[in-house]
């Protein structure tokens, strides 16, 4: 690929929240942008958005723990924008339950969007990634890797896919690939709001409350996660690989 070519970047879950800021942003650093999501539809403000600001961009339907759809998904995007070097694995859900609550589908659903959802998306990707000796995969984990109540299965495949970005790291670094997490913590998203919904709090309360426990005493915004995407999958960033970035407001571990 020449240096002048548009590279192609693949944004899962990118409908809403944290994953259409980041198409938006990844659009503006001069990216093609796929946003995927399980609804096509659902994509379209993020794309009018993008192609508004003079980007380029098509909206993707599919669900990203399904395999077949992943790989028609793929196609599509090598067919309408060119071969995918960028792939943000950010698609999500909760189920949050206590544990003696948790149910089997409960568990199943969360490991399946999150866990197999960026190994099946990372596999697809790959080879294009390979082909062109260049390629940059961020993974979406969280703070909640560390452990949270309620969260057995999501803290659990957050975790996973720590391990899952440093393996990446280690198999691709030769072929020009480099792999890094990003783990936000709380960030003002239709996510942290159904949080407030479920245990029985207005949003702007809980935000507040979340705020006094954050060392820069805010939550955090989509575009704080974006910006920290934008780097990880930056031309420049190509030295840094297998890392974990915790966008908190504050230190974790
Ligand atoms: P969000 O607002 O709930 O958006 C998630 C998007 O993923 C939705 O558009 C959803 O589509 C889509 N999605 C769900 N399952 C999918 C599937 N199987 N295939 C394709 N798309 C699917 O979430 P968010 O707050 O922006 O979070 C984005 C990512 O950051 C997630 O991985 C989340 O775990 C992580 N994260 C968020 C926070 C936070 O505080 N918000 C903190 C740490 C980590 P539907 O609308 O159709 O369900």
């Amino acid at each position: 690929m020449s240096t002048t070519e548009q590279r192609v970047a693949i944004v899962t879950g990118a409908a809403r929240g944290i994953g259409a800021a980041t198409a938006v942003r990844l659009a503006a650093e001069g990216r093609a942008v796929a946003v995927l999501d399980l609804d096509e539809a659902a994509c379209a403000d993020t794309v009018e958005k993008i192609t508004k600001a003079g980007g380029r961009a098509i909206a993707v339907g599919a669900d990203v723990s399904d395999s077949e759809q992943v790989a028609a998904a793929v196609a599509k995007v090598v067919e309408e924008l060119g071969a995918p070097t960028i792939l943000v694995n950010n698609a999500g859900v909760l189920r949050d339950n206590l544990l003696f609550k948790m149910s089997d589908s409960d568990w199943d659903t969360v490991v399946n969007v999150h866990l197999r959802g960026a190994f099946v998306m990372a596999r697809a990707c790959q080879k294009h990634m390979v082909d062109a000796g260049f390629g940059r995969i961020v993974n979406l984990s969280s703070s909640s890797a560390l452990g949270n109540r309620g969260q057995a299965n999501y803290s659990a495949v957050k975790a996973g896919l720590q391990g899952f970005t440093k393996t990446l790291a280690i198999e691709l670094g030769k072929f020009g690939v480099t792999a890094n997490a990003v783990a936000p913590g709380f960030i003002a998203t239709d996510m942290t709001a159904a949080t407030a919904a479920r245990v029985g709090m207005g949003f702007e309360d809980f935000k507040a409350a979340a705020a006094t426990q954050i060392p820069v005493q805010r939550v955090g915004e989509v575009e704080d996660v974006a910006n920290a995407i934008a780097f990880f999958t930056g031309d420049a960033a190509g030295f840094v690989s297998g890392q974990v970035m915790y966008v908190a407001g504050g230190p974790l571990n």
